[in-house]
């Protein structure tokens, strides 16, 4: 199943129980607009070289669309339509006046030098200027791109419209980035996990948790929770999986990733084991923060954790979600676990929009409140429905977007 067809059936499932009709359905299912333009440079070897560049802008009932800039071979329309409208629910799900998006190029950006990425990304953005901006849709990193990507962007974007760091998000932070950007969708997964672990009653000192992957997301997480005095028993990245069960020493493991170009290859802190192992140890919360498609159905009746947070995108595909479903393991799901990074966005916006710095505590103390607050909602839509939580987050998100859609009248 393609990303496409897993969204539309999550979709379906919610709109099934909230009674959403057809013509609804396919409203809310239809893009508002996809704009697909040509991406040509002259390559450092003098070749011409083409490519295709999309952006989706799926929803704007709620406010401007907001979604990243995908750099990956494998992007598709297809792809980026399911992400597009994903944007959608996620930001309905935390309530961010925002409504959904996605863009992207195939290209492996590994492949080009500095100076063909920047001249792909203004040519990118001379394409869609007119279609993007502050008040309508705002890009954002995504995967293959990063802050200076986006400082491009914004350079780019002002040519035509002038002076407009609200017109994108996820710039650094000395080019009217946002302090805390990079901690916010670790500290949202951390402050989500406290919350269930405080809503089963469990104690963080005696919750031993295992997360897949210690790049930003992995890493920000074990460090918040870590600091909560969860045990974390394991933490992993491409070279393989390390297991203490008296618990991993975070500080020594980040200091390890800082002098080893961001590997964890050769720490010593843990018993090697693989990534697949990792999955299945005996532990209280499994964190996939790492790749998509990771827990299937092969593997979903060896997981342990009663509790799966999903800082990844999609890392459950569908037949192993309904597994853990039916054994009683509570999966949050992606579109509220890892919400806190496209919240930290909007306060980027909002920031430069006022032209103002709010400073990291404030940034956290918001943040805080809001994946909190969005937390509370989809626990409580699982419990009044008796659906998963993942069901419960689509049904919080598809209410709030068909509300505003139909108070701003549709005809
Ligand atoms: P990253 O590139 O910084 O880190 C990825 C980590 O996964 C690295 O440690 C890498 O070694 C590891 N990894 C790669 N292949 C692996 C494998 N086969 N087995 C185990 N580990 C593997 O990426 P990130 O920004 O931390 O994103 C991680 C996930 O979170 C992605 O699914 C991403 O889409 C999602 N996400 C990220 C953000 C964000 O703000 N960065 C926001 C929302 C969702």
């Amino acid at each position: 199943m393609n990303a496409l067809e897993s969204m539309k059936l999550y979709f379906n499932r919610a709109a099934d129980r909230l009674g959403l009709d057809d013509s609804y359905r396919k409203l809310l299912l239809t893009s508002k607009r996809e704009v697909q333009v040509q991406v040509p440079i002259i390559r450092d070897n003098g070749e011409l070289q083409t490519f295709v560049g999309y952006r989706v802008q799926h929803d704007n009932s709620r406010g401007p669309m907001k979604g990243g800039f995908r750099y990956h071979p494998e992007v598709d329309l297809d792809e980026v339509r399911a992400l597009a409208a994903l944007m959608t629910w996620k930001t309905a799900v935390v309530n961010l006046p925002y409504g959904g998006a996605k863009g992207g190029l195939a290209i492996d950006p590994k492949t080009f030098s500095p100076r063909e990425l920047e001249t792909i990304t203004r040519k990118f953005i001379d394409g869609i200027h007119d279609v993007f901006g502050p008040d309508i849709d705002i890009p954002a990193p995504d995967m293959g791109t990063n802050d200076k990507v986006m400082a491009w962007i914004m350079n780019q974007y002002g040519k035509y419209h002038g002076f407009s760091p609200a017109c994108v998000t996820g710039k650094p932070v000395d080019m009217h980035g946002l302090a805390g950007r990079e901690e916010a969708t670790g500290r949202g997964v951390a402050i989500i996990t406290l919350k269930v672990l405080s809503r089963m009653n469990r104690k963080p000192q005696q919750t031993r948790v295992a997360i897949q992957g210690f790049g930003n997301v992995g890493t920000f997480v074990a460090k918040f929770l870590s600091e909560a005095e969860c045990k974390i028993v394991a933490i992993s990245d491409v070279s393989g999986a390390y297991f203490r069960a008296e618990g991993i020493d975070v500080s020594a493991a980040l200091r390890y990733t800082h002098e080893h170009r961001g590997s964890l290859e050769g720490f010593t802190g843990g018993t090697k084991i693989s990534n697949a192992e990792l999955l299945a140890l005996d532990c209280e919360v499994l964190i996939p923060a790492a790749l998509g498609g990771v827990i299937t159905k092969a593997n979903a009746a060896s997981i342990r954790a009663p509790f799966v947070i999903e800082a990844a995108n999609a890392p459950t595909e569908i037949e192993a979600d309904d597994m853990l479903y039916e054994r009683g393991i509570f999966v949050v799901p992606d579109i509220l676990a890892n919400a806190g990074g496209v919240t930290a966005s909007y306060f980027e916006w909002v920031q430069n929009r006022q032209h103002y710095s709010w400073g990291l505590n404030r940034c956290r103390q918001e943040l805080d409140a809001i994946m909190g607050t969005a937390f509370q909602d989809v626990w409580d839509a699982g419990k009044e429905h008796k659906v998963s939580l993942r069901t419960a987050a689509y049904m919080v998100g598809i209410k709030r977007v068909r509300r505003a859609a139909e108070l701003a009248g549709i005809a």
